[in-house]
């Protein structure tokens, strides 16, 4: 996308990332932080949130908050409790971007194995849904809120093997499209980014034989996300982007 933010683009906002602490969440909790916000770094691992903290605050960005949170054990309670302590810290959120994924395991559709679907099924979709549940309240007290999910190409169009990550893919955009449309009269804007093939771990994993240097870096693919992010974007609803259009 050839979009230019302003540097003070989302200056005061406080953003959630989830997934904060390694590739596209990583990168977008960076650059909100460098166009002003206050974020909120959530993830399952503590030591690499806290680079990602020191980093912030070695750019002098406002100081983040961590909280630390594995999706795949969380239940709804944990999620409130997260939601009350953000509103006493904060307020209100202005935005939150739900990046945190999981790519489980490639297969062809017979040897899909229960568990490993079960677990994708939960830290990709049904974690996403508990989380925005008690956002929402918070989202709603902002002047201006975005919400953004993570879609994937094999979201759009299946793709053989791809299994239980296409298919909680789907149902990210599914639930991307049911909340823009509920959320349509108010001041929160739902949106999904597709990321396209971009250099991390993950996407590493899925194409071990790849040449990674050839993919784009999750910086390069920011503009997308600070442009879905801030206020530039406020008539965009209901719309999966793609951050590196063909
Ligand atoms: P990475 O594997 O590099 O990062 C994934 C992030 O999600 C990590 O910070 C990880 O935390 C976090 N996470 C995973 N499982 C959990 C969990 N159970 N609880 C809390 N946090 C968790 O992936 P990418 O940066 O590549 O992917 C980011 C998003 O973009 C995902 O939703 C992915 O599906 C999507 N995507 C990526 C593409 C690509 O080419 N890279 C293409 C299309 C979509 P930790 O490191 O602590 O485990």
């Amino acid at each position: 996308m050839d979009y230019q933010a302003a540097n003070d683009l989302l200056k005061d906002r406080v953003i959630l990332v989830t997934g904060a602490g390694d590739g596209i969440g990583r990168q977008a909790a960076l650059t909100y932080a460098s166009h002003g916000a206050v974020v909120i770094l959530l993830g399952k691992t503590v030591s690499k949130l806290e680079q990602t903290y020191d980093l912030i605050v070695a750019a002098n960005g406002p100081e983040p908050a961590i909280v630390p949170l594995d999706m795949q054990g969380a239940t709804e309670q944990h999620y409130i409790d997260m939601a009350s302590t953000i509103e006493e810290q904060f307020g209100r959120l202005d935005g939150v971007l739900l990046n945190a994924g999981m790519l489980g395991v490639l297969s062809p559709f017979e040897q899909i194995d229960l568990a490993s679907w079960e677990t994708v099924m939960k830290v990709n979709v049904t974690a996403q849904m508990m989380m925005t549940k008690p956002l929402l309240p918070l989202l709603r007290k902002a002047d201006d809120a975005a919400l953004i999910f993570t879609s994937s190409g094999v979201g759009k169009k299946g793709r053989a093997y791809w299994g239980s990550y296409a298919v909680s893919k789907f149902a990210t955009e599914g639930m991307m499209q049911i909340l823009a449309d509920e959320l349509s009269n108010t001041n929160v804007r739902v949106n999904a980014i597709n990321p396209g093939a971009t250099r991390t771990s993950m996407r590493s994993t899925a194409y071990p034989g790849e040449d990674a240097s050839k993919l784009k870096t999750p910086a390069e693919i920011m503009p997308t996300y600070l442009y879905l992010m801030g206020p530039d974007s406020q008539d965009i609803r209901g719309q999966s982007v793609d951050a590196q259009p063909k």
